[in-house]
């Protein structure tokens, strides 16, 4: 009778698991007397051998250190030239696509854009099962950079996955049906979850994405059988009049001035988390403050803790265990939520348990996991925001001409907000010694603004404007926009061993193997195959569409395979997107269809100017606070969020208000502002837009950008 119980799911996910002889019925939980797995059979057990099963990708990063290194070797630096797509599967969302597929025992499971979760038979494609939270459209206007997810944990029968409007899912990872789900954040609050729950010991944890907007960060831990809430260790200090939650909080509030409670404080965990077993230590970094400039946040200085900071807790209690704030007083959107990894490194003869990580900042950190220490760090892009780092105190000598905290200062930083590196995954090959980064040079313009009003639910930076010829008054060659290549870096020795061309604005996240090869995608649309050794491209494929997320390998029949997550989000590029899930192998056959001509160009035809200097400035504060990340000219990704430069609907103050305010594209994601704009301030961003359309018209075609 549970079969009728449990429907059609679990008769097409028996057709995958007959590979295992498991008679599958819905009330089977445990391995069977055969020796047969149930699906996502991921134990402790097994994820503390997981080198003894080098065909199962168990976690985002494929063990607990999250190295993301395959140890299979069948594909290898003489036979990748044959790489061929094995299956492919189209995904129903044209969003951006961050996540890691996970491989145990037959089935691979990922989440796509919109926190949706899909699992695959491997062998054939075929999708078992997908669960869609169904989070609001709505949501899409709370966070910064698109409604992505960067994959789902896998424990004990269950597929874990937190959405971007704040919930956390437990689903069978039979049928896909939810078991529990727990809200982790305050829907009052522009907060939203873009990143992998991992797991610790029985215990998910998970963090949440809003420094931008204003938010207090913290990361919590959940019972994985239970969804009930065990520990909650907040990065930032609340309102020091109703008392601390911890000694570390205490600590923390006496490296604020102001009254930083008021816009949030920031600190959020939006990416980086992982779990040292041995120590029984939970790593993660944090984001930057609210706002970015310093000045307004914590008036008077101040280091913050603890944003742009790795913190260690006990996994147990989530108690303090160290901490280490990579940027004191963080004024520049360097957040420290970077993916971290952990690793076993021989340093000038001592066997070191250490934590890695390329932050976004542009230095490259090796600490003592137990410690905290930092053994190493060195900067592996251009850094200009500080001159170096006290090697005995590990912290870093902030460069003053760096800083914009005078009125009027204005100042060309490297890294840009971009960062060096941001989520996208590094990896880790033992066999080489060498860590697999995209590595980006940026830079950015910084000048505080006057003044500081915080907007609820709106982007905060308590940013200036500044003069558009600043690069050229100064005679700068900083890079404007992002140039990624991907560099080879030795950890012991902290330097640079190899690097590729540039190839991109971004740069995709990377898997590196036995076979000597590293895979990285990149926003041009190329999946691509590098010798691990000397950097030297060996092959590549056309994916359509550009490439961030990074892959994952397993076997399966005695065939070790690629599984890759295509389609960007907020890249900048002028393609459409096409997002897919792709599997490669040896000798593999299928084919992608024919891409589709690109979309015919947008006709600029705006409207007459009609409204005062005073009104388009309103307008282009508004916009830059609550547009701009998504929409903002030339950068927007024109297949995903329109140039409002070109948009029909500037001809009409109504159509544009109920878009704006009435929420009439909510089903595609644009969510109604009404909370956050007033109709007087819609239509001067609709001035705005029309002025900027106009200034765009003066330019020739070809030229226009
Ligand atoms: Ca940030």
């Amino acid at each position: 009778m549970q079969y009728e119980t449990c429907g059609r799911a679990a008769a097409r996910v028996a057709v995958a698991f007959a590979i295992a002889a498991l008679s599958v019925g819905c009330g089977v939980s445990e391995s069977s007397a055969s020796g047969a797995r149930r699906p996502a059979d991921v134990t402790a057990a097994r994820l503390s051998k997981a080198d003894s099963e080098p065909g199962q990708w168990f976690t985002v990063g494929r063990t607990l250190d999250e190295q993301r290194y395959s140890p299979l070797a069948q594909i290898n630096t003489e036979n990748v030239g044959k790489l061929g797509l094995a299956w492919y599967a189209d995904l129903d969302t044209n969003r951006g696509q961050e996540a890691t597929p996970l491989f145990i025992d037959g089935v691979l499971y990922t989440s796509t854009a919109w926190s949706k979760v899909k699992a695959f038979d491997a062998k054939t494609g075929a999708l078992l099962w997908e669960y869609d939270p169904k989070v609001p459209g709505e949501f899409a206007g709370r966070g910064c950079c698109d409604v992505v997810n960067r994959g789902v944990a896998a424990w004990n029968g269950r597929i874990y996955v937190a959405t971007y409007d704040g919930r956390l899912v437990a689903l069978d990872a039979r049928t896909g049906t939810p078991v529990w789900e727990v809200l982790t954040l305050d829907h009052d609050k522009p907060v939203t979850s873009t990143g992998a729950p991992r797991i610790a010991n029985g215990k998910v944890i998970i963090g949440n994405a809003g420094a931008e907007f204003g938010v207090r960060g913290y990361v919590s831990a959940f019972d994985a059988e239970t969804g009930k809430l065990l520990w909650r260790f907040y990065t930032v200090p609340g309102d020091p009049s109703k008392g601390f939650e911890n000694e570390a909080m205490e600590m923390a509030a006496k490296t604020w001035n102001g009254r930083w409670w008021e816009f949030g404080g920031g600190g959020t965990v939006w990416d980086g988390i992982v779990y040292d077993e041995g120590l029984n230590l939970v790593y993660f970094g944090t984001g930057n403050g609210t706002p970015w400039n310093r000045a307004h946040r914590s008036p008077g200085g101040g280091d913050n803790l603890f944003i742009a900071s790795i913190v260690a807790l006990d996994a147990d209690t989530g108690e303090y265990v160290w901490h280490y704030q990579q940027v004191p007083g963080e004024t520049w959107d360097y957040d420290s939520t970077s993916p971290l990894m952990l690793a076993d490194l021989e340093i000038e003869g001592r066997k070191r348990r250490v934590l890695m990580q390329a932050a976004k900042n542009g230095y490259f950190y090796v600490w003592d996991a137990k410690t905290g220490e930092v053994i190493s760090a060195k900067n592996y892009v251009t850094v200009t925001w500080s001159t170096g780092i006290d090697p005995k105190t590990g912290r870093p000598y902030i460069n003053p001409d760096a800083l914009y905290d005078e009125p009027g200062k204005v100042v060309i930083v490297q890294p840009g907000a971009q960062g060096a590196h941001s989520w996208h995954p590094m990896s880790f090959n033992p066999l080489t010694g060498l860590v697999y980064t995209t590595a980006v040079e940026t830079s950015m313009a910084m000048t505080g603004a006057p003044e500081y009003r915080h907007q609820p639910m709106g982007a905060n930076t308590g940013l200036g404007r500044p003069p558009a010829n600043v690069y050229e008054e100064r005679g700068s060659k900083a890079p404007r926009q992002g140039q990624a290549r991907l560099i080879a870096w030795d950890p012991v020795n902290q330097r640079e061993v190899w690097r590729t061309d540039v190839n991109g604005r971004i740069g995709g996240g990377t898997l590196t193997t036995a076979g000597g090869l590293v895979f990285q995608g990149t926003d041009a649309g190329r999946f691509v195959a590098y010798d691990a050794r000397t950097g030297r491209e060996l092959w590549s494929f056309a994916a359509q569409t550009g490439v961030v997320a990074a892959a994952s390998s397993f076997e399966l029949d005695g065939e070790q395979h690629i599984a890759l997550l295509a389609g960007y989000g907020l890249v900048r590029y002028g393609q459409s997107n096409r997002s897919r899930l792709l599997v490669f192998k040896l000798g593999g056959t299928a084919e992608l269809p024919p891409a589709p001509p690109p979309p015919p160009a947008p006709e600029l035809n705006p409207p007459p100017r009609t409204a005062t200097a005073e009104v388009v400035e309103l307008g282009r504060q508004k916009f830059t606070s609550h547009c701009a990340m998504c929409h903002d000219p030339p950068a927007a990704n024109r297949s995903v969020f329109p140039d409002l430069r070109y948009a029909p609907s500037l001809h009409g103050a109504e159509v544009f208000a109920s878009i704006v305010l009435d929420g009439a594209l909510q089903a595609n994601g644009m969510a109604s502002f009404r909370d956050r704009l007033t109709a007087e301030e819609v239509e001067a961003i609709r001035a705005y837009l029309i002025e900027r359309a106009h200034q765009l018209l003066a330019i020739p075609p070809e030229q226009r950008r």
